[in-house]
């Protein structure tokens, strides 16, 4: 009874890993084949969802005071403070105004970047493999119940706390649990009652790791009930959002304050005891100054572009795990990529037998069980030609994938190619006789990407036991003995006949396996790969079409455009890899180098031919381990895909590890920085298009904070030195701080991709942020904006406006020459003055209106005026400031032009 307090889980833990599998099923009102629907309904509703409570969110109020904890707000209080004393009311309370914006914004900024990450984490949700009502479903992992039998194979991770009922070479990586890095065995075995967590060799523990094997186990406790929920009760850490560049930036601003912090301290004394001012204007010219030379929004919307950056990416079905990989994406130049899945469609099909005698021909469409099979262009029967009846109970029991039909078609849950065998034997026996009927699995041997095949062990209703293999040719001809010949009985293997016919269907493209078969003694119930060697019969080749993806080849075309070599690297025969290789349209489409030759290079050798060769074929784990460290060696950024729990080390090498969502092990995913949620190239160079605009934006909010910040400052500067009237007075500089920070500050961590983002050649992996040309950038840009805002004051004060107008129009020309160069930031790579370049993206405008209604605000509002100290600036004069900005845009655009021209010329 579900609801009696001793059938709890929470009780049932204590013991399951002490008593026998049945009395386990027994207590959990279970069995070998799982529960039912109603039962799981049930369960779930006593028990609640599998999963543990999310890590308890930040006190807001304390995240809002966090943002109070930074030497600029620290220096702005303290000058707050000296207003105050000075009874200067209206600058503390712009000072405080400014203050509290600051944190306003930072907090609000980072709310969304937290939740941008968080909705990333919910699309990594895991899912399981579970029995319901006798036939394996995928489902939620936080959807599992206690009674729930769930399938487990190698790099999975361990969903709930499981007592193992079946054990297959099974072995567990239980560090979280126990601290213990090295794999245990498991068994079906019970152990003592009093046995220590990492000696309860019947157990899986929710959270650790499938590291070997495969199991079936039943759930004891879920959720917070698990071992692991009783530890920590807590869901993973937040991961913080940074990356290098970032991180960079936010040690620069610091080390940046200081300095500013020295320099206004100098001026401070300088303009006290030389320039005998007087204190309190010279106090506040000061707190102006470091506001203006200070980027403290800086580190914030880095952080802001980081998060759209991640999103962006998302809605490309590429999600970040790990963010620094966002920068890396944008540096990549070689990316290696598995061939089934990811460049080609995984929807398989048999499309011909290869036997002793001749070639069938098979027909259909998607996985449907139904088809014709051809024998010389004639419809082949079952009575006629009984190799096929060997070859349909091959296919069907050497299988773990399950057929279903939907309203349209028929859908695989399990391999796809496994799914597509299925289909074959349906059509070869028909839905009524299945293959399958009366025999059941005593046990198999698991499919592994270093051996390259499969067997399994079953009895018929009257308990003769066979053995049926499937696998990559090479790999079962090694297991043979001998072939079925055309009559039935087992003659001498030719494998001269099968390497030919594996060539002719591998150059169509087709992935080819064997298929074989052995009796097996009626007492055997375990199957030994050491008892296989050269002792099967063949029955003969199976090929599978497993078209292209077309988005793929637009994407390894987008690719090459973008100076990005990609690379094929797969499991599957030389023949096939070449023929799919050619379609793609890889660079180097003929030579194929396969891991027995990769085996034999060494890497120095390997590193030359890494860098040449495009297609891979028959590689192990181990080869990609090899091929990533030899284009790192030449100096490239490697992006590598993986899936199996062997591909882990390769893909934690590389530089961005991409593992695949969809068919990918929980193992890849947790090694690899990005996961595709499609499993598709075409999402692999989308990443990449949004890694480098990350990487542009994030160069553009720095090229248009810095000259900006410099410029206010040197105006403030040289305006103290020479001993005039500040063009711009220092609440001024505050407001225009305050105004343009919210707006024009952030339109950047918006920006899309510039048009030529994926035709240009991938950076350099180490290049550095500070180029001469941003260095040159900056000091061009905050020269001229000292001069521009010099001039119209001086012009103002000479055309007899009074002073209090001509800082006004100081302050104004200041704000158009930063929305000028915003314009001309965008574009950094091409020339603004395009159509597209001046229409702005619906982020620029906002933001551009946004501030041009402040400036108007604070420009023709009496109260603002009274408090900002600022005169109505009349038509002719804004005009003039307008023609400012104008000439301004000009001078920097043409100039730009000049070194696009010699740069161009340079290559
Ligand atoms: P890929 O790089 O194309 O994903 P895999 O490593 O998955 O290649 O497979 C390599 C070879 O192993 C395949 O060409 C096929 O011959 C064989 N193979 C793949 N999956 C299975 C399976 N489930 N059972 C038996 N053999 C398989
Ligand atoms: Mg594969």
């Amino acid at each position: 009874m579900p609801t009696d307090d001793t059938n709890r889980p929470g009780v049932k833990i204590l013991t399951a890993h002490a008593l026998p599998v049945a009395e386990v099923l027994k207590a959990l009102d279970s069995t070998e084949a799982g529960l039912s629907a109603t039962q799981a309904a049930q369960h779930l509703a006593d028990h609640g969802p599998n999963r543990l409570p999310a890590s308890k969110a930040r006190n807001p109020i304390l995240r809002f005071l966090a943002h109070f904890h930074n030497t600029l707000i620290y220096v702005l209080i303290a000058a707050a403070c000296v207003t105050a004393m000075l009874e200067h009311w209206v600058d503390t309370g712009v000072i405080v105004a400014v203050v509290v914006a600051n944190a306003l914004i930072g907090f609000i900024q980072e709310g969304r970047a937290e939740q941008a990450m968080a909705a990333i984490r919910d699309m990594l949700a895991p899912r399981s493999a579970v029995l319901r009502d006798g036939k394996r479903t995928s489902l939620d992992a936080a959807e599992l119940v206690p009674g729930d039998v769930v399938l487990l194979e190698a790099g999975d991770r361990v969903p709930a706390d499981l007592r193992v009922l079946q054990a297959r070479g099974l072995k567990a990586e239980e560090a979280i649990l126990t601290g213990e890095s090295v794999p245990v065995d498991k068994t079906e075995a019970a152990v003592a009652p009093d046995a220590a967590i990492g000696d309860r060799g019947g157990m899986l523990f929710s959270g650790t790791l499938i590291a070997a094997g495969t199991a079936r186990g039943v759930v004891t406790a879920t959720g917070r009930d698990t071992e692991i929920g009783r530890i920590s009760g807590l869901l993973g850490s937040v991961e913080t959002l940074t990356t290098p560049l970032v991180a960079q930036m936010d040690r620069f601003a610091r080390w940046l304050t200081l300095f500013v912090l020295i320099v206004a301290a100098s001026v401070l004394a300088y303009g006290y005891y030389v320039g005998q001012m007087a204190f309190a204007d010279l106090f506040m010219a000061i707190v102006g100054l470091s506001v203006a030379a200070i980027p403290e929004g800086l580190p914030a919307v880095l952080t802001i572009t980081l998060a759209v950056g991640v999103q962006a990416m998302a809605r490309r079905n590429a999600i970040v795990r790990r963010l620094p990989a966002i920068e890396t994406l944008g540096a990549v130049s070689v990316i290696c990529s598995d061939k089934t899945g990811t460049l080609t469609r995984n929807e398989m099909m048999v499309a011909a037998l290869a036997t002793a005698g001749g070639t069938y021909l098979v027909e259909g469409e998607g996985y449907a069980p139904t088809g014709v099979l051809r024998w010389n262009g004639a419809e082949a029967d079952l009575h006629d030609h009984p190799v096929l009846h060997d070859f349909a109970r091959a296919a069907a029991l050497c299988n773990d994938a399950t057929l279903h039909p939907t309203d349209a078609d028929w859908r695989v849950e399990g391999d796809p190619m496994e799914g597509a065998l299925l289909a074959l034997a349906g059509k070869i026996t028909g839905a009524d006789t299945p293959a399958t009927a009366g025999m059941t699995r005593i046990d198999a041997i698991p499919f592994d990407a270093a051996h390259r095949y499969m067997a399994t062990l079953h009895a018929d209703a009257a308990g003769a036991r066979t053995i049926h293999v499937k696998g990559a040719p090479e790999a079962v001809l090694a297991l043979c003995a001998d072939q079925r010949g055309s009559d039935g009985t087992p003659e001498p293997l030719d494998p001269d006949h099968w390497t030919a016919m594996v060539e002719t269907l591998a150059a169509e493209g087709q992935r080819v396996i064997a298929v074989a078969l052995r009796a097996a003694a009626p007492d055997q119930d375990r199957l030994d790969a050491s008892e296989l060697t050269e002792s099967l019969t063949l029955i003969g080749l199976i090929g599978l079409i497993d078209p292209p993806r077309p988005e793929a080849i637009v994407a390894v075309a987008e690719c090459h455009a973008a100076g990005i070599r990609v690379k094929m690297i797969t499991g599957d025969h030389a023949a096939t890899a070449r023929a799919i290789g050619r379609l793609i349209g890889l660079q180097n489409g003929d030579t194929v180098l396969t891991g027995a030759e990769i085996d034999r290079l060494d890497d120095a050798a390997l590193a030359e031919a890494a860098v040449t060769t495009d297609i891979f074929a028959r590689t192990s784990p181990a080869n990609k381990l090899r091929l990533v460290t030899a284009l790192q060696a030449r100096g490239l950024t490697v992006a590598m895909t993986g899936d199996g729990v062997n591909d882990a080390p390769a893909l934690k090498r590389a530089d961005a590890g991409i593992a695949m969502g969809l068919k990918g092990s929980e193992a890849a995913k947790e090694a690899a920085e990005l996961v595709l949620a499609d499993d598709n190239f075409a999402s692999i160079a989308a990443a990449v298009r949004e890694g480098r605009t990350v990487y542009d934006n994030i160069k553009k909010v720095i090229s248009w904070t810095l000259p900006t910040n410099a410029g206010e400052a040197l105006t403030i500067i040289l305006a103290l030195f020479a001993g005039m009237a500040l063009p711009i007075t220092a609440v001024q500089i505050l407001w225009v701080n305050l105004a343009t920070a919210v707006t024009l500050g952030l339109a950047l961590a918006f920006e899309p991709s510039e048009p030529g983002t994926m035709r240009r050649p991938p950076r350099p992996r180490h290049a550095p942020l500070l180029t001469g040309a941003l260095v040159w950038q900056l000091v061009l840009v905050s020269t001229l904006f000292v001069v521009a805002v010099f001039g119209v004051f001086l012009y103002a004060t000479q055309a007899g406006h009074p002073v209090a107008l001509a800082q006004t129009m100081a302050m104004n020309t200041l704000v158009v020459l930063e929305i000028f160069y915003l314009f001309y930031v965008r574009n950094m790579h091409g020339t603004s003055l395009t159509l597209t370049g001046v229409r702005g993206t619906p982020t620029v405008w906002a933001c551009v209106i946004g501030v041009t209604l402040a400036q108007c605000a604070v420009t023709y509002l009496p109260p603002m005026q009274a408090i900002f100290g600022t005169q109505a600036v009349p038509l002719v004069d804004g005009l003039l400031i307008l023609a400012v900005g104008v000439v301004f845009f000009a001078l920097i655009e043409v100039e730009k032009q000049m070194r696009l021209v010699l740069r161009d010329s340079a290559v």
